[in-house]
Order: structure tokens, then C-alpha cells, then sequence
């Protein structure tokens, strides 16, 4: 059910999206229940030992929101943001996200309420390994699999997988993805989100006659989405004006220099004292001069405060729920392009499904396969999702729900309730 306490949350967004494809869809009532549900909720305390002896506890959730179309996947945040209705909200999207992509998935998330810069590399192993052995029962290849998410990085899943298969007797690296290499990760995986962003991006671009050489990007966020998509949309000839993280903003009107900032934040972290532009704010970010503006960041960045004066043509969610439905009105009003997050930052959740059938096969593809199959797999799909924009003149959000949708209820009609 709809409730006034969703309609202001996280999972309040996602369910007014959810809402505009479902009445175009003609979805019946029960059908909508069904499917605004989580299938389950998990909750549960994560004591642990600081590196001093003293001992706290946090919070961890997993989200398995549906399993219609097969195992819940998605990915584990570290964030002192997390709460239940975010990992709801974040669960619900990748539900859609692996059926607009028509992955064999369903939908889950997970996260834990902590700040990971104030944890040493020893606690975060302790409150990983917790988190996995507390869910060892619920995950696995064909059950619910895992992956990064915001803060959680290769080695947060190498220690994951390492704890499930330590409590089931067996090596199982298919219970989770994004792992390094060396012990069942995919080529490819670590720049597949920001890679699936460009990629997105540039086909869209395409369409509206904007050409890369002649295009600026302005990305918010400079993790694992945010960096490869500024690396790539600049090897492509775009310039790339501006970038920001929790540090400030930083632009630069004759393009920034990505290597650069990368390395920035390879030695130091973080952003800061990066030289390579003049230092704003997020804020002045989101509303700077560009063709593209990609928000690669956190939820509700894009607002009724903001979205009048955002000055891109396009905007490409590298961030889940980037966007209020309230901005997401006043961008469709301005005649602004959205590429929504279940289409724009499906790229990691494909390669981690390629991840996966490697795992299965024990047999593991060069990079270049890796990004062709991805590349095909998202123009695929995004041409589908502008086909049904057309066809029922909406927004290609809309149209993205829409098929994302109709997917997932075709498989639920034929497995039927078991009631
Ligand atoms: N956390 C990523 C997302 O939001 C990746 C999930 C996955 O690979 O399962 O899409």
C-alpha cells in the first residue's frame, strides 16, 4: 500500500515512478500490491570489536525484494545514511534495473549503518564478515547474490565470499560479485557501471545530435561510478568540466584532467587539494553550464529547489534515485532528457551477471568480450525503452518502468501465487 510516510521517502520515489508506469500499464490492483511489497526484510545487530577492545554495534540490513525472474541481486552499502526504507528503495530499483536489462535476477540490497572512514582496514574485515555469516541461511548463487555498493569495494567481497564458504564447506565465489580477479571476478566489472553510464549516455546523445567532441559533462560523484564514467566520457572527446566528492566541487571550463584526478585520489583519497580546477559547490555543481550533467552520487540530489535552474540538455543517473519525482516533472516540463537509473547504472549488474555465469562455467572471458556482450546488452535493451517512450509519449523513465514491469509480471503471472 501507498502510505503519506512513503510518499517522503527513498522508497516514496521509487514508488511514484513505479506508480506513472503502472497506470499506463494498466496494472490491476492486486498485481500493484504484489509488486510495491518487499518479498523480505532482514534486520539484525553486527556487535564487533574496535581496534582499542572497546566493542559497538551497528546495524545491518538485506532486502530481498523479488525473486520472480530468480535469485535477489544487488549490492551492500557501508554508509552512516543507511536506513530500512533506503535498502527498500534501493532493493525495489534493482528489481527493475535487472529486468529492464533482462537479466535472470530479481531484486535485493543490503547495507550497514556505519561511517567506513572512521573504521581500520581490521574492523571493516570483522563487521563484513558478521554481516556475511549473519546471512549465510538466506544468500547463495541461486538464492540472493551480493555485490559492491557504496563504500564496499573488492576486498569487502572477497571477505564475504571467503565467510560464506568457510561456513558451507565449500568454495562458493558465485555467492557474491565484483571480486577481485584473482579469486573469481570479472574483467571488466570494476568499470562496467561507469562504463554502462557512457555508454548510455553516448547513444542518447546521438539522438539528439550532440556530438562528443563538442559536448561538456559535469559529474557529481567521483567513486567507482562517477570516475570511470569521467574517464571514459573523456576518451571519447568529451570535456569533462567539472567533478565533485564529499570534498567540494571542482571546474574547470576547458575540461579537467581525469588521469590527473585520479591520481589525485589514488595517493590521497579523496578530492581535496585537487589543483586541476577551481574549487565550487556541489550545489553551484549540479546548476553549472553543461550538455550533460551525470549524478553519481546519493539519492535525492536533484530537487524541487534545484531542478528549475539545472542548465544540462541531458541527465544521466549514475546515482540510484538521484532525482525527486518532483524534479523529475520540472525536467520533462523543460524538455530535458533523463536517462533513468535502472537503465543508465544497469552496466555493474550486467557485468556482475556475467560474473556469475563465469563463476558457474569455472571458464572466464577477455575484457574486450566482457564489454561487447555488456555494450549489446544495453543498447538492446535502451532501444526497447525509447520504442515505448514513443509509442505512449512519455519519458523514457517511464517507458524504462514500463518494460521493466511488464517483464516481471509476465513471469509472476506463469509461476502464479502460491497462496
Ligand atoms: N550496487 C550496484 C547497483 O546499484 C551493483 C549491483 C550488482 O552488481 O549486483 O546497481
Amino acid at each position: 500500500m501507498t502510505t503519506a510516510v512513503r510518499e517522503v521517502s527513498v522508497f516514496g520515489d521509487g514508488i511514484a515512478y513505479f506508480n506513472e508506469a503502472a497506470d499506463l500499464l494498466q496494472l490491476d490492483a492486486g498485481m500493484r500490491q504484489i509488486l510495491t511489497h518487499p518479498s523480505r526484510q532482514i534486520i539484525f545487530s553486527i556487535p564487533f570489536q574496535r581496534d582499542t577492545g572497546e566493542f559497538e554495534v551497528f546495524t545491518g540490513y538485506r532486502v530481498q525484494y523479488n525473486f520472480a525472474r530468480g535469485p535477489a541481486k544487488g549490492g551492500i552499502r557501508y554508509h552512516p545514511g543507511v536506513t530500512l526504507d533506503e535498502v527498500t528503495a534501493l532493493a525495489f530499483w534493482m528489481t527493475w534495473k535487472c529486468a529492464v536489462v533482462d537479466l535472470p535476477f530479481g531484486g535485493g540490497k543490503g547495507g550497514v549503518t556505519c561511517d567506513p572512514s572512521t573504521l581500520s582496514n581490521n574492523e571493516l574485515e570483522r563487521i563484513t564478515r558478521r554481516y556475511a555469516a549473519e546471512l549465510v541461511e538466506v544468500v547463495g548463487p541461486d538464492k540472493d547474490v551480493p555485490a559492491p555498493d557504496v563504500n564496499t569495494t573488492p576486498q569487502v567481497m572477497a571477505w564475504f565470499m571467503d565467510t560464506y564458504s568457510m561456513h558451507t564447506r565449500q568454495n562458493c565465489p558465485g555467492v557474491v560479485t565484483g571480486k577481485p580477479l584473482e579469486i573469481g571476478g570479472s574483467r571488466g566489472r570494476v568499470e562496467a557501471t561507469g562504463r554502462g553510464v557512457t555508454i548510455c549516455a553516448l547513444d542518447e546523445m546521438a539522438q539528439m545530435g550532440i556530438a562528443p567532441e563538442s559536448a561538456s559533462v559535469v559529474i557529481q560523484g567521483f567513486g567507482n561510478v562517477g570516475m570511470y564514467a569521467a574517464k571514459l566520457f573523456a576518451e571519447r572527446g568529451c570535456t569533462v568540466r567539472g567533478i565533485s566528492d564529499v570534498t567540494g566541487a571542482y571546474y574547470n571550463k576547458d575540461g579537467i584532467n581525469i588521469v590527473e584526478a585520479m591520481e589525485h585520489v589514488g595517493k590521497h583519497h579523496n578530492l581535496a587539494g585537487f589543483q586541476g580546477g577551481d574549487k565550487i559547490s556541489n550545489a553551484e555543481l549540479l546548476v553549472s553550464e553543461c550538455d550533460v550533467l551525470v549524478p553519481a552520487a546519493l539519492e535525492k540530489v536533484l530537487t524541487a529547489e534545484n531542478a528549475s535552474k539545472v542548465k544540462a540538455k541531458l541527465i544521466v543517473e549514475g546515482a540510484n534515485g538521484p532525482t525527486t519525482p518532483e524534479a523529475a516533472k520540472t525536467f520533462s516540463d523543460r524538455g530535458i532528457v533523463v536517462i533513468p537509473d535502472i537503465m543508465a547504472n544497469a552496466g555493474g549488474v550486467t557485468v556482475s551477471y556475467f560474473e556469475w555465469v563465469q563463476d558457474r562455467m569455472g571458464y572466464f572471458w577477455k575484457e574486450a568480450e566482457v564489454n561487447e556482450r555488456l555494450e549489446d546488452v544495453l543498447l538492446t535493451n535502451i532501444h526497447e525503452v525509447r520504442r515505448i517512450k514513443v509509442q505512449y509519449n512519455t519519458t523514457l523513465r517511464t517507458a524504462a518502468y514500463m518494460l521493466a514491469i511488464d517483464r516481471v509480471v509476465k513471469a509472476l503471472t506463469l509461476r502464479g501465487i502460491y497462496a
